[in-house]
């Protein structure tokens, strides 16, 4: 059975309050400006999490000219700094924006899933930090559920690089209103 590392977000479980970005940055120690992990709201009721998705097919591995990208038995995408000359051709390639540019260094940074911790067995700084469980770490040859789906709505278009995330999708929400001092649905 192959492996690969990957993202779980359950997307009715995000209540938007952006611990995994800001575990991300703790742990990473990112430069001002630039984050690995975003929450977004892509619309009134939906937050979207994102970071490197670890393709299956990663464009950035593709277009790099300096081979600063390697992906791993586990599925994690790794860039090597060293290797990098800021040429950005991964940040322009990448669907997902995960690529960040740095103008001090002249180096392109990215998600790396925490391998480090993973490979002392921790789970990522993010998925630890996660309030509610939204968002989990799985691996994704042998993570089966009948009720994952591939994409939500906001999130790019998944058919260039087949990213290593799913998601659960938003289920349809009782709304309750008040009508002559009682909550009425
Ligand atoms: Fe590469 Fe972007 Fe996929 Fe990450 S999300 S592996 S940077 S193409």
């Amino acid at each position: 059975m192959f492996k690969q590392m990957g993202f779980c977000f359950n997307a009715d479980d995000c209540i938007g309050c952006s611990a995994c970005e800001i575990a991300c940055k703790n742990e990473n120690q990112t430069p001002s400006g630039i984050n690995w992990r975003t929450v977004k709201k892509v619309s009134p009721e939906l937050f979207l999490s994102v970071s490197c998705n670890h393709c299956d097919n990663p464009e950035c591995f593709r277009v790099c000219p300096h081979r600063a990208f390697t992906k791993r038995r586990d599925g994690i995408v790794e860039i090597n700094q060293n290797l990098c000359d800021g040429c950005q051709l991964c940040v322009a390639a990448c669907p997902y924006h995960a690529p960040k540019f740095d103008p001090e260094s002249h180096k392109v940074s990215k998600c790396q899933m925490c391998y480090p911790r993973q490979d002392t067995g921790h789970l990522p700084a993010c998925v630890e930090a996660c309030t509610t469980n939204a968002l989990k770490l799985v691996n994704l040859g042998e993570f089966n559920n009948p009720n994952i789906v591939r994409s939500l709505p906001g999130f790019p278009d998944i058919s260039i690089t087949s990213p290593s995330i799913v998601f659960f999708g938003q289920k349809t929400r009782k709304r309750y209103f008040l009508s002559q001092g009682r909550l009425k649905t």
